[in-house]
């Protein structure tokens, strides 16, 4: 059995560290806005190049509050795309604005050149996701965004250690990470953060995210409470130290399937400007739903990422979108298809896969 992920294995591996750094903050007495989570934040603001990391509750809460940070009303518009996670758009409708979708290119992001026909006087923001971990086409938006003066926020949940160009994302004002446990920088239960190089909004976000108190007893903004705990901060900081290695091999594993699976199925687009951090990895195909099914009864899990496009979901009916408004995003989420992607997989499970994504389509042809 070789399972999708396997959050286990990675808990073993580090089992020594964590189990201190979780009885050493147990031991400190200090459970919410101590040490533990002003370190991480400095750690995490240095990892990425950035002044200022703000820790909250989960990668949806960096995102509302980074709206509301930025002054987005009731009423605004944020442009995204139909293929991302929910909590992209549980966030933006959190903080009273409105999604607008606009569809998403071959590499499964945003497309820019598609940006400008769905301004309209109320559009405040951009909200690229960097999904998967491939990062969007940033010089495009950032261009497009002065041009209207828009502002960006960038998804970032999918992509610690992305890289664009020659920088870690977020590139532009401000990015949201998510620290869920399956993320590539996973805490064992919810977390968040914010990061940004302007320190007006960092200084807003630290007021956000604990009621909007100053101090004890003045409340300055309409806040929120969501922080990021101590137990929660002391894990991720160990597991920071071992991101990059992680990544190189997520990194290594994907090169493998790109070069073994290439002639038999569509893998990933790799942008000139990227360097995936490989959250997930994304093969396609328009026999998805047989090859899913042929690769459980060997045993290998697989997942969609994601199977429904938000315009067309349930919840968001209101929003009056229809089936065939984006069409690119409509017609993949019937083809794509994530692989088990995690630097605890083993070779041989590695070859396992291709062996029988090639078994599969020698039968099938
Ligand atoms: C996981 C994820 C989020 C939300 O993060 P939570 O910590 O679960 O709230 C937002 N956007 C994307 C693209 C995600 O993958």
């Amino acid at each position: 059995m070789i399972p999708f992920f396997d959050l286990k294995k990675q808990y073993i591996s580090l089992k020594y560290e964590i189990d201190n750094a979780i009885q050493n903050t147990l031991n400190s007495g200090l459970f919410i806005l101590g040490n533990q989570l002003k370190e991480f934040e400095k750690e995490f603001s240095f990892y990425l190049n950035k002044k200022f990391c703000i820790g909250v509750g989960n990668g949806t809460d960096a995102i509302e509050l980074a709206l509301r940070a930025l002054e987005i009303q009731e009423g605004d518009e944020i442009i995204t795309v139909p293929n991302t996670a929910i909590p992209t758009i549980t966030a933006i409708l959190e903080a009273g604005a409105k999604p607008v979708f606009i569809d998403i290119g071959e590499d499964y992001l945003i497309n820019p050149n598609k940006i400008e026909q769905a301004i309209t006087e109320k559009t405040k923001a951009i909200l690229p996701v960097h999904l998967y971990g491939q990062s969007c086409d940033m010089d495009k938006i950032i261009k497009i965004a002065e041009d209207n003066n828009l502002k960006i926020i960038e998804d970032c949940a999918q992509a610690h250690n992305s890289i664009y160009k020659n920088s870690k994302v977020p590139i532009g004002d401000i990015g949201c990470f998510s620290f869920y446990p399956t993320k590539n920088l996973g805490a064992f239960g919810d977390a968040g953060a914010i990061v940004t190089n302007n320190e007006n909004i960092a200084k807003k976000l630290k007021l956000l995210r604990n009621y909007g108190q100053e101090n004890k007893y003045s409340a300055l903004l309409k806040g929120r409470n969501s922080r990021l705990d101590e137990i929660q901060a002391s894990i991720l900081r160990i597991k920071l130290k071992y991101l990059k290695y992680f990544t190189e091999k997520r990194r290594q594993i994907a090169e493998k399937y790109n070069q073994q699976l290439k002639n038999f199925i569509k893998t990933p687009i790799e942008n000139p400007w990227n360097k995936s951090c490989y959250h997930l990895y994304i093969i396609r195909t328009n026999k998805r739903n047989e090859l899913k099914d042929y690769l459980t009864t060997q045993q290998i899990g697989t997942e969609i990422h994601y199977p429904i496009p938000l315009h067309l979901q349930e919840a968001y009916k209101f929003l009056n979108y229809q089936k065939g408004d984006f069409p690119i995003s409509e017609k993949f989420s019937q083809e794509i298809l994530s692989l088990p992607i995690y630097p605890e997989l083993k070779d041989e499970e590695i070859n396992e896969i291709i062996k029988k994504i090639k078994l599969f389509h020698e039968e099938i042809v």
